[in-house]
């Protein structure tokens, strides 16, 4: 399935209301290593069911990375506490899989009785009790802009702003073919409510930290491309990570510079983590190359165009298998 094709499981905006309004008590949560969508998405639902009164928390198992502190309210995000919440609900958003909230973050949502699941990954086997999955949509922010909407809920400004940024960043600044009209009319009616665009995008793009520069050059150095041109690859040892003192974030963003290459038409980025694990982010630009499928052969998934998964180590053997996966998707290429 690519994402072009309808594929809206389970709930309605008005089923999920329902569970809102029956209940006081919520923990909203999103996906390990969260990015832009992940935690603009918690923040924008939280902050408009806090707007309506309820008893609300916003946990992340790595908690609010530091590019996306200037969120309007990243404050309230926190880590998982230790002891379960004394929740009825617990959502999670933007998350493909129920294991990556991460293992505190399921503790903490253990004692909610029932589970929303909102999400736009096409491979979301829909672990919820209800279940709004679309992946026409370009971020889940979209989908939150569109359950408050449709339920006549509050925007506060927080909710505004971090439903801008979390459809800009999934979405490559509005510029990936799964930006629609919908998403611009949702951006000029944010515009509309007072969002400050020109701040907006500086705060999300112009803040880099010089780290991230010494990163790109580390990577640049590691950059390898097949002979024929169509996969580029590059990869960020441990080693790096300490000698520059990243951050989990830092690369974020970044293989859409070996994306961008003519020619190129799937990029790939392998990344030591600690403890071993390997992470694999992909990205096609070619709708025939699914690196969603190429993922979930090796038990991770995402999107037809960028995709990611976490396998055992070390790299170089995890590196070979993946470019074979790659290589072969390319050759058959729909
Ligand atoms: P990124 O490369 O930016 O980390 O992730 C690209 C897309 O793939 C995102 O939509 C992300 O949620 C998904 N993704 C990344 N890593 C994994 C993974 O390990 N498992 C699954 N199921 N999805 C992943
Ligand atoms: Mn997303």
């Amino acid at each position: 399935m690519n994402d072009s094709e309808e594929k809206t499981t389970g709930a309605s905006f008005a089923e999920v209301g329902e569970v809102i309004a029956n209940h006081q008590s919520f923990v909203i949560m999103s996906h390990v290593r969260p990015d832009g969508d992940a935690i603009g998405s918690q923040i924008a639902l939280g902050f408009s069911l806090m707007a309506l009164g309820k008893t609300v928390f916003l946990v992340n198992e790595d908690g609010v990375p530091e590019s996306l502190e200037f969120f309007k309210g990243s404050g309230k995000v926190t880590t998982p506490p230790s002891a379960p919440l004394d929740v009825e609900v617990a959502i999670a958003l933007d998350t493909a899989t129920k294991p990556r909230l991460g293992e505190g973050a399921l503790h903490a949502a253990s004692k909610a009785k029932v589970w929303v699941n909102i999400d736009h990954h096409v491979s979301n086997p829909a672990y919820g009790d209800l279940n709004v999955i679309d992946a026409t949509s370009p971020a889940t922010g979209q989908i939150i802009y569109g359950l408050i909407k449709a339920l006549d809920f509050p925007m506060p400004d927080e909710t505004r702003d971090a439903i801008y940024v979390a459809v800009s960043t999934d979405t490559g600044s509005f510029q990936y073919g799964s930006t629609t009209a919908k998403t611009y009319e949702m951006a000029a009616d944010l515009i509309c409510c007072g969002l400050d665009v020109g701040k907006i995008n500086a705060d999300t793009y112009d803040n880099n930290p010089f780290r991230k520069l010494e990163l790109m050059r580390a990577l640049l150095n590691t950059l390898e491309i097949s002979d024929d041109g169509k996969l580029a690859h590059w990869e960020l040892r441990e080693a790096t990570r300490i000698e520059l003192d990243l951050q989990p974030d830092d690369s974020e963003g970044l293989i859409d510079l070996i994306r961008g290459v003519k020619g190129v038409l799937v990029a790939a980025f392998f990344e030591e983590l600690e403890g071993g694990k390997i992470r694999v982010s992909m990205r096609s630009k070619d709708k025939g190359v699914n690196v969603c499928d190429v993922a979930s052969r090796f038990g991770g998934g995402g999107h037809t165009l960028a995709a990611g998964i976490r396998m055992v180590g070390p790299l170089e053997d995890a590196r070979a298998k993946v470019l074979a996966a790659l290589a072969e998707a390319l050759n058959t290429e729909k």
